[in-house]
């Protein structure tokens, strides 16, 4: 399942137009009805895996500036490129978080093809 979300496939049954656009996932998966994004809260599990892994990213990355910079390293191309960096990478790892974290909920919740997230039941509720 982790593969699978690292590739931008749904954890489930592999499906791969899980994010017609980068920032917007489908509610679910048109395969398997998988919910991309469970209820209230399931955005905080990809937030705190997109900013681990911008971590990881931004400490090699200036390790390995350092590494190649020493002795005289020119602290303003470090801290520019740094910040280009810890903006890009989120941005870029966006879709693969939100998909690994579905994985990691579903390893331990297991996959339910009736469940309704919170904000689909509200709608329901309504008519709309
Ligand atoms: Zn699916």
């Amino acid at each position: 399942m982790l593969a699978r979300a690292m590739v931008r496939h749904c954890p489930w049954c592999g499906h791969g137009k899980l994010f017609p656009r980068w920032f917007r996932p489908v509610r679910r998966c048109p395969r398997c009805g998988l919910v991309v994004e469970r209820g209230e809260g399931a955005m905080l599990g990809s937030m705190s895996i997109n900013l681990g892994v911008t971590m990881v990213v931004l400490i090699a990355y200036l390790v390995v500036w350092l590494g190649i910079d020493m002795p005289d390293v020119q602290m303003a191309k470090a801290l520019g490129s740094a910040i280009a960096v810890g903006i890009a990478v989120p941005i870029l790892f966006f879709p693969f978080a939100k998909l690994i974290w579905a994985a990691i909920d579903i390893m331990f919740h297991g996959y339910d093809p009736n469940y309704v997230d919170p904000d689909e039941a509200r709608r329901l509720k309504r008519g709309q």
